[in-house]
């Protein structure tokens, strides 16, 4: 069943312009010739994304479209951080599947974490006049911070 139609979406990578394929297999044959249902051609800067998935073996296709979308995003991310091959390993070409899997299920977390992270460091951010170079202003928000950390 085709669960999203097919469309041709632009994403900016990193200043980069790439264009997001969400189309089918039936419209796209290197899906069977790779079995895979997304890659990432970072040469021409394009995404393909199956959408018209096995969904007798899926229990949420479009989390599961949904991820395949982000683990493309990282291939595309890491292409555009002059990360695209791994020379470590001589025998194999291209990225680590784990990490590239690691990062994109993980990166919901790391971003709702950094978010969190980022209010929770509001109350030390120094004025301009930069009276307290430990933490907060306030006495009592320094005494409450040792508690925190
Ligand atoms: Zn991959």
């Amino acid at each position: 069943m085709q669960y999203y139609k097919s469309a041709k979406i632009p994403v900016d990578v990193l200043g980069s312009a790439y264009d997001l394929f969400l189309t089918t297999d039936k419209e796209e044959p290197r899906f069977d010739k790779l079995n895979c249902d997304g890659f990432c051609d970072s040469i021409s800067r394009r995404i393909y994304v199956n959408c018209n998935v096995n969904d007798a073996a899926l229990s949420d296709p479009r989390l599961y479209i949904f991820h395949t979308i982000k683990h493309e995003l990282v291939h595309a991310f890491l292409y555009e951080s002059g990360l695209s091959t791994d020379f470590e390993h001589a025998h194999r070409f291209g990225h680590e599947e784990t990490m590239v899997d690691w990062i994109a299920i993980q990166m919901p977390k790391i971003i709702s974490c950094y978010r969190n992270l980022t209010m929770l460091l509001e109350p030390y951010k120094m004025e301009d006049d930069n009276t307290c170079q430990t933490g907060p202003k306030e006495t009592s928000d320094c005494a409450e911070s040792e508690k925190t950390f």
